[in-house]
């Protein structure tokens, strides 16, 4: 039985999927696929009590650093925005 019939956003059309979900804790990004309903019109997720239980144990694991049971997938960047004047001269040519 779906937890939802329709999205309680917008009361759009609902589907189950298997989405790939990314969390954070500390430092560490995890990913996981899970199945979730999605609102076809505004895109809103919704997991089952389950899942965000899930999803907590792993941001929580993450944030004491207890990876090991965790596959490596590859580094995580973060991009810092760009330099305000760099941005200026670029506009200008
Ligand atoms: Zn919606």
């Amino acid at each position: 039985m779906k937890p939802f019939e329709k999205c309680p956003v917008c009361n759009g059309e609902i589907v189950e999927k298997e989405v790939e979900k990314l969390l954070r804790g500390g430092i560490h990004t995890a990913v996981i696929s899970v199945h979730a309903e999605v609102c076809l019109h505004c895109g809103e997720r919704l997991y089952s009590h389950e899942t965000v239980i899930q999803f907590e144990q792993i941001r929580n694991k993450l944030k004491r650093q207890e990876v090991s049971e965790f596959e490596l997938l590859g580094k995580s960047f973060r991009v810092n925005p760009i330099h305000e004047d760099k941005h200026l001269r670029g506009a200008a040519m």
